[in-house]
């Protein structure tokens, strides 16, 4: 593994790799945030040969780019990544760009990028012996954990606010999920989810708190970079949540530059729906 260790983002404090770690020990119980660690790498060491080290990897899937992931060998869990980027030229036309190009999330197996996330997470979970694993989630992420805990055998609880919806609640009932339904909204699902994992010592699947989850989403950059012959995209818009998604496209682009594959980093807009 490329990886040299894990680093606070907010007091820089730096640890060994440990594929169980979450947030940073040295920020717990301070307010604002419990210090969320960010996964460092050896870039030096892959400068020149990454592009040859993914091509040798035969592989289309997240486990292709496995030298700038948190995780020694791929595993046999559902299939992610590889997603077309689909151009888009009459919607370009229409909003006066040259160029237009829709990365399909949808491709993957539970149609979404959160996925990839789930991927990585699944594969460590595995790995350190965990059998359980759960989320909060408003019903997205919490769908993809269901479906590859499903797929895999894993036990999936899934915590969900009050409002999450009823196509959503299908979908983790079919994937056999143990679900469940907060009184209050995301915030309180959260801390009930926590509370749960750490009492029963299941793996967590929450973004900004593991790690590796971030690591597993930055793929898609990676992927953008390459189907563009390692050119960075002037813009890219993504939908945000809690912003995990687009920190984790910015850090892949960082990371092609570190590399020496791209020399430019493209401007970032995350959006939201005014409806919730
Ligand atoms: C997961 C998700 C996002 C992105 O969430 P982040 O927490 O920012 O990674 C955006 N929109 C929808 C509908 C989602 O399900
Ligand atoms: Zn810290």
């Amino acid at each position: 593994m490329f990886v040299t260790g894990l680093k606070c983002f907010k007091c820089g404090t730096t640890y060994e790799m440990t594929p169980t770690a979450y947030t940073c020990p040295a920020c717990a119980g301070t307010p604002g945030d419990d210090g969320i660690l960010d996964v460092q790498y050896d870039y030096h060491a892959l400068s020149n040969i990454f592009p040859d080290l993914i091509k040798k990897s035969g592989r289309y899937d997240v486990f292709r780019f496995l030298p700038l992931l948190p995780i020694s060998e791929p595993t046999n869990v559902l299939p992610v990544g590889g997603t077309p980027l689909v151009a888009a030229p009459r919607l370009a036309a229409r909003l006066g760009l040259k160029s237009l190009l829709l990365k399909d999330e949808t491709r993957n197996p539970t149609r979404c990028l959160k996925d990839r996330a789930t991927a990585i997470a699944v594969t460590l979970a595995t790995a350190n012996g965990y059998r359980d694993m759960y989320c909060a989630s408003a019903g997205n992420a919490a769908i993809s954990l269901a479906g590859f805990c499903a797929n895999h055998g894993l036990g999936c609880h899934v915590f969900v606010p009050s409002e999450a919806s009823q196509t959503r609640l299908n979908w983790l009932r079919r994937y056999g999920a143990d679900i469940h339904v907060s009184t209050g909204n995301y915030d309180q699902a959260y801390d009930e989810a926590e509370r749960a994992g750490a009492e029963n010592g299941w793996y967590s699947r929450n973004c900004a708190f593991n790690p590796f989850l971030v690591e597993g989403k930055k793929t898609v950059a990676f992927e953008m970079g390459e189907q563009l012959g390692w050119q960075a995209p002037d813009l890219i818009v993504a939908p945000v949540g809690d912003g995990c998604t687009l920190g984790a496209i910015g850090k892949g682009f960082r990371e092609l530059e570190a590399v020496g594959l791209t020399d430019e980093i493209p401007q970032l807009i995350g959006i939201q729906s005014e409806a919730i």
